[in-house]
């Protein structure tokens, strides 16, 4: 349990708050009776720091502003600064949230206004002391899924364009978070609520929690499952059309099941899908949860099938990302500081190895058929084979000129190579070699259990450390494979992959061109055994 200070200045402080409004008085209150408020240099690691309390609230949100208040402790003085994080994790893109802000203005206790200066792009120095009220308004009129957005039908509010916080040493700083709401409006979050506190209120025990816990707020649809005792809420705003809740929460349970039957446990209390159906798409991975801007509409089913909801695909990845990326994490991407983006290599295995194996267990769930597993395999390989920058630029450079380069690594251009691409069809190759080197024993995903149970800590894997992972696992050096696949730019070789599995490359008239992959009618019983392990449960 953290040590519990009170505060003389913040003490005094609250004695004379005639001024303020009810709720921040009741920040106040807060702060100054359960946290130490001194600064962080003054203080010993163990101590929990004083909290910073926000109130968000949308009085008019057809104007798309939210209007934020946050009781700041902010130590003896004589000033401080607040600062808008300029990125968000697990989108490599600088982003300019604070110019989405306004009317920053701060009070101290007693209501004196206290000088204001923008003493940086994405920061503000205020000049007082003790317990200040800082308020400010956010423009929220984006799309994205790392921006914010408030309306008349719903309300996104993540957490770095939303939440200004106090510039200082790292610490452990909770952050709690009061919401006014029009009538009939609820929010949803991966967010707990605050030890013993309010039930209505929102607890992150970091910023880094706070920045990671996205909220929706709207009339919302709220569904919900359960897979070994763990929550699972399936929560929607936005354009409903075609929303059919039943059927799309039924298969992301069976995917969690899938999930949970690989990785053998569940790391979380509850987890949220956030789903804002609107234009535009894409999806980002949090602790606790995912917020994705998707479409509510379902697919045409076949003759053997019902139709399936178009996002399930989308929604897997982000919800594998919970284990690899979030928790099995490359050593670069975390603690995070939000004002200096992270460079790392390996973002091929924190994205494109997700999405190999969030198709895997799609297919090991029986969510979608074999052959449809090949076919989806067929597009990924041709979309590589075609694109001119494989032979330009490693999956490695792609990873860690991200902050230049295309949109957070997705589209590559005629000189770079997607990361997620050619990380899944590594994911592919890598599997494939450690199956035949150890004939069917093992696999890449024992590589990714031991990985997880050796670094998915405080810590994080270097490049060389998940490298000497796959090669325990193979009982192979795998330097070779890692320097001609990861770290350079050359041709893959895949006819280890056919070989195995029993499979050829054929042409086709389609996206595939000559990638179509099928299988071999010469298949041996070994191959076809192969293929199947593979396929449907993943061992042999
Ligand atoms: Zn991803």
């Amino acid at each position: 349990m953290p040590t519990i200070l009170m505060d003389s200045h913040s003490a005094r402080s609250i004695r004379r708050l005639p001024h303020w409004r009810p709720a921040v008085i009741a920040l106040i209150a807060l702060t100054a009776v359960t946290v130490d408020a001194r600064p962080v240099s003054a203080q010993s690691s163990a101590r929990l720091l004083a909290p910073l309390l926000y109130s968000v609230s949308m009085p008019a949100p057809e104007s798309h502003y939210a209007e934020v208040e946050v009781a700041v402790p902010a130590g003896p003085g004589p000033s401080f600064e607040m600062m808008m994080p300029v990125w968000s994790p697990g989108y490599y893109r600088i982003e300019d949230y604070a110019a989405h802000v306004s009317d920053v203005r701060a009070r101290t206790a007693d209501g004196r206004v206290l000088e204001v200066e923008r003493s940086q792009k994405n920061r503000w120095r205020i000049h007082g002391s003790g317990i200040v009220a800082v308020s400010y308004r956010v423009f929220c009129n984006q799309r994205s899924v790392t921006t914010n957005y408030v309306g008349a039908d719903y309300a996104v509010l993540n957490g770095a364009p939303t939440f200004m916080t106090l510039v200082g040493p790292p610490g452990k700083r909770p952050h709690e978070v009061r919401l006014s709401l029009p009538a009939a409006w609820q929010a949803m979050s991966g967010l707990a609520t605050p030890p013993g506190g309010r039930g209505d209120a929102l607890w992150a025990d970091s910023y880094e929690t706070l920045v990671d816990s996205p909220i929706l707020a709207g009339p919302l649809h709220v569904g919900e499952f359960e897979v070994a005792d763990r929550i699972h809420h399936v929560v929607a705003a936005g354009d409903m059309t075609g929303w059919d809740a039943a059927a799309a929460s039924a298969d992301l349970k069976t995917f969690v099941e899938e999930t949970y039957r690989f990785w053998g446990f569940l790391p979380f209390d509850k987890y949220v899908f956030l789903l804002a159906f609107r234009q535009g798409g894409g999806g980002l991975e949090h602790m606790n949860s995912t917020l994705s801007t998707v479409s509510a509409r379902m697919r045409e089913g076949g003759a053997q099938e019902r139709g399936r909801w178009g996002s399930l695909g989308l929604l897997a990845h982000e919800y594998f990302h919970l284990f690899n990326a979030k928790r099995l994490r490359p050593v670069e991407l975390g603690p995070f500081d939000f004002e200096k983006p992270p460079a790392t290599g390996s973002l091929w295995i924190a994205e494109g190895l997700t999405s190999y194996y969030s198709g895997l267990l799609l297919t090991r769930a029986g969510l979608r058929t074999p052959d449809q597993h090949l076919a989806s395999l067929s597009n990924l390989i041709a979309g590589l084979q075609n694109a001119p920058g494989r032979l330009l630029q490693s999956v490695e450079q792609s990873s860690l000129s991200v902050w230049e380069n295309s949109n957070s690594g997705i589209n590559p251009t005629a000189t770079t190579v997607s990361y997620y691409a050619k990380g899944n069809v590594l994911g592919l190759l890598l599997d494939a070699r450690i199956r035949r080197i150890t004939s069917g024993r093992r696999s890449l995903d024992d590589v990714m259990k031991l990985a997880y149970r050796r670094y998915a800590g405080a810590r994080g894997y270097t490049a060389d450390e998940f490298r000497g992972v796959a090669e325990e696992i193979a009982g192979v050096d795998l330097r070779g494979w890692f320097k001609s696949s990861v770290a350079s730019a050359g041709e893959l070789d895949y006819s280890e992959l056919l070989e195995w599995y029993g499979l050829r490359f054929t042409a086709s008239e389609g996206r595939a061109g000559s990638w179509l992959i099928e299988r071999r009618p010469d298949a041996t019983t070994a191959q076809k055994r192969n293929l199947e392990a593979w396929l449907r449960s993943g061992r042999p």
